[in-house]
C-alpha cells in the first residue's frame, strides 16, 4: 500500500498558509498551474555534489577538481572560489551525498507509528545536501543554503534541518547526529559556514512536534483558511484565492488553469541518493545498493 509522504517543503506550507497547502500539497489536492516547468538540476549543487563525493574525497584534489569544474557549467568560475575558500574548513569525510531519507512518523498519542484516516503510513521524506563524520567520528548534516546570509537566530529555529537529522536518527536507530554545517553561499560569490549543535533532546523534541503537525494534516474536521502575508504575490494560486474570498466557486479556474502535481519519487540510483550504503571509490553516477544499514 502506498504511504502517506509529507515532505519539508510541504510542511512549511501548511504552516504559512492552509488554504495554499489545501490546493498544493500532494496529501491534499496536490494542483500545480498548468505549464509548471521542470525543476532544473542546480549546477553549483552537482558541482558540490561531485566535490564531496565520498567515493573520490580520499583522491587527489588535482584529479577532482576538473570533475568539479564540469559538473559546474557555466558557473566553474563561483565553485572553483567555493572550492579554495572550503579547503581549510572541510575537516571532515562526507558519507553521503544529495541522500533521501525516508522515516514513519510516530502517533503523538500513542505508542506506534501514525496512520491516516485510510490506514496507510505517513512518512517524513526528504533530501540532505551531506552527511560527514568529522574526526572524532561524530556525524553532522552538511546544509547547503544559497541566498544572501541567514540571521543567526532563523538558524537556531530551522525546523527543517533538525527534522532531517530527526529522520535520518528514526531510520538507523544507532546512528546520533551532533548537529549541522550550514554552508551559505550567496550569488556574488561570499561563503560562510556555521556549526551548530543539536542535543538528542533538542531531536527528539523536533521529531514529537513533527508528529503533532502530521496528525493535524491528516484530521479530517481540520479548518482550512487563508493566511494572507507578504508571500501572497508569488502563491501560485493568488487568483483562486482572491476568487474564493469574494465567495466565487473556484472550481472551473482550478480545473482550467491548474493540473495534478507529478508524484514526487526517491531517486535510488541519483548521486548519493541512495537511502542506504554507497560504496567508496567508484565514479559519481554510478548505482551501488547495499544493506540498509548505517553509515561508518
Ligand atoms: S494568496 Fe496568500 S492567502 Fe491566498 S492561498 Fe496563497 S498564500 Fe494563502
Amino acid at each position: 500500500m502506498a504511504v502517506v509522504a509529507i515532505t519539508a517543503a510541504e510542511r512549511a506550507a501548511f504552516k504559512r498558509c492552509r488554504r495554499a497547502w489545501d490546493l498544493g500539497a500532494r496529501l491534499r489536492r496536490g494542483l500545480e498551474p498548468v505549464g509548471t516547468a521542470m525543476e532544473a538540476e542546480d549546477p553549483v549543487r552537482q558541482a558540490l555534489a561531485v566535490h564531496y563525493f565520498p567515493g573520490m574525497w580520499a583522491w587527489d584534489r588535482t584529479i577532482v577538481r576538473p570533475l568539479v569544474v564540469q559538473s559546474a557549467g557555466d558557473a566553474a568560475g563561483y565553485v572553483e572560489r567555493y572550492v579554495d575558500w572550503a579547503a581549510a574548513l572541510d575537516d571532515f569525510e562526507p558519507v553521503r551525498v544529495e541522500f533521501d531519507f525516508d522515516a514513519r512518523i510516530p502517533d503523538p498519542v500513542g505508542d506506534r507509528d501514525l496512520t491516516a484516516p485510510d490506514g496507510r503510513a505517513v512518512h517524513y521524506q526528504g533530501r540532505v545536501n551531506a552527511l560527514v563524520v568529522d574526526n572524532e567520528r561524530a556525524h553532522w548534516l552538511l546544509v547547503h543554503r544559497f541566498g544572501p546570509w541567514t540571521e543567526p537566530a532563523e538558524l537556531q529555529l530551522d525546523e527543517e534541518a533538525i527534522a532531517a537529522a530527526w529522520a535520518w536518527e528514526a531510520t538507523f536507530l544507532d546512528a546520533r547526529v551532533h548537529g549541522v554545517l550550514y554552508n551559505e553561499l550567496t550569488p556574488e560569490g561570499r561563503f560562510r559556514r556555521t556549526r551548530l549543535r543539536l542535543s538528542p533532546g533538542a531531536i527528539a523534541h523536533a521529531g514529537a512536534q513533527l508528529a503533532v503537525e502530521a496528525a493535524e494534516m491528516l484530521d479530517p474536521s481540520l479548518a482550512l483558511y487563508p493566511t494572507p502575508g507578504p508571500y501572497c504575490p508569488a502563491c501560485p494560486f493568488l487568483e483562486p484565492c482572491a476568487a474564493m474570498q469574494d465567495g466565487i466557486d473556484v472550481e472551473a479556474l482550478l480545473l482550467r488553469n491548474y493540473r495534478p502535481r507529478p508524484p514526487e519519487e526517491l531517486e535510488e540510483g541519483r548521486l548519493g541518493g541512495v537511502t542506504w550504503g554507497m560504496g567508496r571509490g567508484a565514479m559519481p553516477a554510478f548505482r551501488e545498493h547495499g544493506s540498509r544499514s548505517p553509515p561508518d
